[in-house]
C-alpha cells in the first residue's frame, strides 16, 4: 500500500486538460474512525460551465478516429495498473473498503479500460448489392455528463470514461462528495493520456449534479445511484431529450432449493450477501430459502457471520469494513431496528459495533413478511433477511412482487431446474448457482426500477452511441465492353 498522508496531498481538479483547485471544498470522512481525511476540492457552478464547454471543444478528429481513442484507453490501463498501491489506498481511506478488495477494484478497473481499449464499434451492414450500400454505423453523441454513486467509484468512473471514450464521446465526471477522492486521482493521473477536455472531474453535491443534467450543450447523461435521483434526471433530462444509461438500485431476491449442499451454499450466499459490506448493487438483498431447510443453513450463516473480522481496513486480517459513510450506516441501523420491533429476530448480528466508525455486525434476520421495510427496501448494507418458503412458485412470486429488478439467483444442484426458474425472475441478470458476477463483456442493467439500458459488452458501447444510417444509391455499372 502507499503512504496515507502522501496520496491526498494536493488534490486537484481536472478540466480542460489543466489541473486546478476547487473553489470549494468538502470534508471527506475517514468512515472507519469518524475523523476528518482531508478537505476535497468541489466545484463552482462557473467550473462546470468551463468543463462542459471544454469538453465540447473537443477536436472533431476524437469522434472519428477510433484507433487514437483505444490506444488512449490502453495507456489509462496501464498508468492504473502502474498505480494499484496508491488508488487502492485512497479507497481503502475513502470508503472504508479492506485493502485487499480495493486493489480487486482497482484491477477491475482496468479490466474495464482494457476491455474498451481493445473492441471495435460494429458496423450493421443491411444491404449491399450492385444497386446499393446501406450501413448503420456508430457515431458519438457528445458531451456526456457522468454521475457516480459512492460505493464503487472507481470500477464505476472506469466502466464509463472507458465506454464513452470508446464511442468517441468526451466526459464530464462528477463522483459523489461522499468518496470523490479515488476520482480526483483518477483524474490527476490521466491528465495527458487524453487530448484536452475528453476527461474533466467535476466533484459537488447533489445541486451540481441537476446542474451537469440541465445543462444544454450535455447530450448524454450516464447515471448511477439512487431510483429517487435516476427518476429526478430522466424528468430534468425531457426538454433536451438527453440519452440516458441509468444504473439504479437493486433488491436481489436469491431463491434457495432444497436439493443444495447446504455448507457450501452457505459460504457463498454469505458472500453474495455481505460482500464489500453489502454495498453492491447487485448483492443478495433478499434470501428465500426452502423451509426444509431453513433452520440448517441458517446455523450455517450464522457461522459464517460470526467468523467475519470487522476491523481495520489496511489490516490483513479484516475481512469486512465500516459502511462507507454516516448516512448509510444510520440507514442500515434504522431499518434493522424497525424490522426488529415488528417483530422480526437477529440470528446473526443486529446491532452496530461499540468502536469508533461506521461498522455494523453482519445481520441476519428472520421472521418477517415481504412488507417489512428490510424486505421491501433496498437496505444496501450488512443485513440481511431470510424467508422461508414451501413451494417454488411463491418463491417466485415473492422474488418478482418488487419495484426493483436488477438481479435474481437460484440455487440448485439441478442446473436444468435453475435455469426454468431463472428464467421466470423477472430482473435484468438471473444467475443461478452464483450471484452478482459483474464483467466488462456481460451486459448489465435492470428492468422495472432499477434502470434503463444496459452498461457493459456490445450493448453497452450501444448506449453511448447514436446509430447513424447511411444509405447509398449506386451509379449503374458501365457495361463492359
Ligand atoms: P444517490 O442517488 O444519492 O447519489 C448518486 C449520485 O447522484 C451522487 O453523485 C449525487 O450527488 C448525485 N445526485 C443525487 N441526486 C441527483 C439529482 N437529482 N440529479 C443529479 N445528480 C444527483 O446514490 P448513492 O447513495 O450515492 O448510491 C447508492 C445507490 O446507488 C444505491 O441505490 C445502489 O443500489 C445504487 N447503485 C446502483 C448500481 C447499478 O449498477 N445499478 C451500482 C452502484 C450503486
Amino acid at each position: 500500500m502507499a503512504n496515507k498522508s502522501i496520496v491526498l496531498r494536493d488534490l486537484r481538479l481536472l478540466i480542460d486538460g489543466a489541473l486546478v483547485p476547487g473553489a470549494e471544498s468538502v470534508a471527506v470522512i475517514n468512515p472507519a474512525t469518524g475523523e476528518t481525511l482531508v478537505d476535497a476540492p468541489m466545484v463552482s457552478r462557473a467550473q462546470l460551465d468551463q468543463a462542459v464547454a471544454a469538453a465540447l471543444d473537443v477536436p472533431r478528429i476524437w469522434g472519428r478516429d477510433e484507433a487514437l481513442r483505444r490506444q488512449s484507453l490502453s495507456q489509462a490501463a496501464d498508468i492504473v495498473s502502474a498505480h494499484v498501491a496508491e488508488l487502492a489506498t485512497i479507497l481503502c481511506l475513502e470508503i472504508g473498503l479492506p485493502y485487499k478488495l480495493a486493489e480487486m477494484e482497482t484491477g477491475a478497473a482496468v479490466a474495464f479500460l482494457r476491455y474498451r481499449a481493445s473492441g471495435k464499434a460494429s458496423i450493421d451492414t443491411i444491404a449491399d448489392d450492385e444497386k446499393q450500400r446501406i450501413y448503420v454505423r456508430r457515431i458519438p453523441v457528445g458531451v456526456t455528463g457522468a454521475i457516480l454513486p459512492w460505493n464503487a467509484p472507481l470500477l464505476i468512473a472506469a466502466e464509463k470514461l472507458s465506454t464513452a471514450v470508446a464511442a468517441g464521446n468526451s466526459v464530464v465526471m462528477k463522483p459523489s462528495p461522499l468518496a470523490p477522492l479515488t476520482v480526483l486521482r483518477l483524474g490527476m493521473l490521466l491528465r495527458d493520456v487524453f487530448p484536452s477536455g475528453v476527461f474533466n472531474t467535476v466533484p459537488g453535491g447533489d445541486q451540481l449534479g441537476k446542474a451537469l443534467v440541465a445543462h444544454p450543450k450535455v447530450g448524454m447523461i450516464s447515471f448511477t445511484g439512487s431510483i429517487a435521483a435516476g427518476q429526478s434526471i430522466m424528468a430534468a433530462s425531457s426538454p433536451g431529450l438527453k440519452r440516458l444509461s441509468l444504473e439504479l438500485g437493486g433488491n436481489d431476491a436469491a431463491i434457495v432449493l432444497p436439493d443444495v449442499d447446504i455448507r457450501k451454499v452457505a459460504r457463498r450466499l454469505f458472500t453474495g450477501a455481505f460482500f464489500r459490506t453489502g454495498q453492491i448493487c447487485a448483492a443478495i438483498k433478499r434470501l428465500y430459502v426452502h423451509e426444509s431447510i431453513m433452520s440448517e443453513l441458517l446455523a450455517e450463516m450464522k457461522t459464517v457471520a460470526e467468523g467475519t473480522v470487522l476491523g481495520d481496513p489496511f489490516d490483513p486480517a479484516t475481512t469486512m469494513g465500516p459502511l462507507a459513510n454516516r448516512p448509510q450506516f444510520e440507514r442500515v441501523e434504522n431499518l434493522v431496528s424497525a424490522s426488529l420491533a415488528a417483530g422480526g429476530k437477529a440470528v446473526a448480528g443486529g446491532h452496530a459495533l461499540d468502536r469508533p466508525g461506521n461498522f455494523y455486525a453482519p445481520t441476519l434476520v428472520v421472521g418477517l413478511s415481504d412488507k417489512a421495510p428490510l424486505v421491501a427496501e433496498e437496505q444496501f448494507g450488512p443485513a440481511l433477511p431470510v424467508l422461508s418458503f414451501a413451494k417454488v412458485e411463491d418463491a417466485i412470486e415473492a422474488a418478482n412482487g418488487t419495484v426493483y429488478g436488477l438481479g435474481g439467483s437460484v440455487w440448485t444442484s439441478d442446473v436444468e431446474q435453475g435455469i426454468d426458474i431463472a428464467s421466470q425472475l423477472r430482473s435484468g441478470t438471473a444467475w443461478v448457482n452464483q450471484h452478482g458476477i459483474v464483467l466488462p463483456h456481460i451486459p448489465f442493467g435492470g428492468v422495472n426500477l432499477s434502470g434503463l439500458g444496459r452498461a457493459n459488452g456490445a450493448v453497452g458501447l450501444d448506449s453511448y452511441s447514436e446509430l447513424q444510417t447511411i444509405s447509398v444509391s449506386l451509379p449503374p455499372k458501365a457495361p463492359v465492353s
